[in-house]
């Protein structure tokens, strides 16, 4: 034997399977924590009850009560034979759960039988369902490349601002920021290089923002910064410090550095902004910012 009773008991107790062992009555002798967690009962509320108990009372697919006749457990203590199906098991919050069941006899030492095994594995797909959910909601919001909020999301960020602004009078402001000469870059150094750049560059304003603000991807090489309870100075010395550290940065290919520069449009919503009316501003800032010869900021 390399390992003790309890390393075994632990095994058995963190199994991802339920599994449960009764005497020849049926009468439930252990129950792990799996089996607590597929089926609500704690180890407390069932060990010393007799799985016919109305308990788990097993039903099939046909609705047919297993528990006081055809019981897979009961007909493997009686003929020794290893038993599989596909049962419904009564779950505490009153629910019917889909389980695989696998049964097996206990056995001593003797090789005579002493009781039954049986360990369940639950058949539901709500886990998969909320994943895929879970997957969604992240295709739905996040940008793939940089892992920054897409533009859907940005754009619903900015609807909660308005209103958050009109109402309770948090004022924001938003930073319109594109990188300069890209397409030369990419042109320069290839797509993929590219790649990394937006990266970098994302990660750049991410980790430099304040918790309380959202960096979005607007589309290509383009950003958005919406900062909240910003003031007009505020605004300039925050999109400055995000455009000097983006100078900054930078990743080395072989033994070059590549660096890149950003170009920044800064403005406050107004009373009476739309979204369309403070986008077209920022990029018009953006604009002027790449007419001033880059690497700068416009505010207005
Ligand atoms: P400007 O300073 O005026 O902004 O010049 P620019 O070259 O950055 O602007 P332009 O709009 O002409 O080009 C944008 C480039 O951004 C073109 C495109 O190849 C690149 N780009 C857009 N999206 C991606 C992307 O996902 N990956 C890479 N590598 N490049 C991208
Ligand atoms: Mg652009
Ligand atoms: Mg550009």
């Amino acid at each position: 034997m390399f390992i003790d009773r309890d390393s075994y008991r632990r095994i058995v107790d963190d199994l991802y399977d339920g599994l449960y062992l009764v005497d020849r009555n049926r009468v439930i002798q252990y129950w792990n924590k799996a089996a607590e967690r597929i089926s609500g009962f704690t180890a407390a509320e069932v060990i010393g009850k007799s799985c016919s108990d109305n308990i788990l009372t097993h039903v099939d697919r046909d609705g047919n009560t297993l528990c006081k006749g055809m019981c897979p457990l009961a007909m493997t203590i009686a003929d020794g034979k290893t038993r599989e199906a596909e049962v419904f098991l009564h779950h505490k919050e009153g629910y019917r759960m889909p389980v695989s069941v696998r049964v097996n006899t206990l056995t001593d030492a003797d090789g005579n039988v002493i009781g039954g095994v049986e360990l369940f594995t639950s058949r539901s797909s709500s886990r998969s369902i909320e994943r895929r959910i879970r997957d969604l909601e992240k295709k739905a919001f996040y940008d793939n490349l940089t892992r920054l909020a897409n533009r859907n999301c940005v754009e619903n960020e900015l609807q909660i601002r308005f209103e958050e602004q009109k109402r309770l009078g948090v004022s924001f402001g938003i930073l319109f920021m594109d990188i300069d000469h890209f397409k030369e870059f990419n042109d320069t150094y290839g797509h993929d290089v590219g790649d990394l750049v937006l990266r970098f560059v994302a990660d750049t304003l991410v980790k430099n923002a304040r918790p309380s603000d959202l960096i979005g991807r607007w589309g290509g090489e383009e950003f958005i910064g919406i900062l909240r309870n910003v003031t007009h100075e505020n605004l300039e010395i925050l999109g400055n410090r995000l455009r000097v550290l983006i100078e900054n940065a930078y990743i080395t290919l072989k033994t070059e550095q590549l660096h890149v520069s950003i170009s920044v449009g800064a403005t406050l919503m107004l009373d009476n902004d739309s979204s369309d009316t403070l986008l077209k501003r920022a990029d018009m800032l953006l604009y002027e910012s790449k007419r001033r010869g880059r690497n700068c900021l416009t505010i207005g």
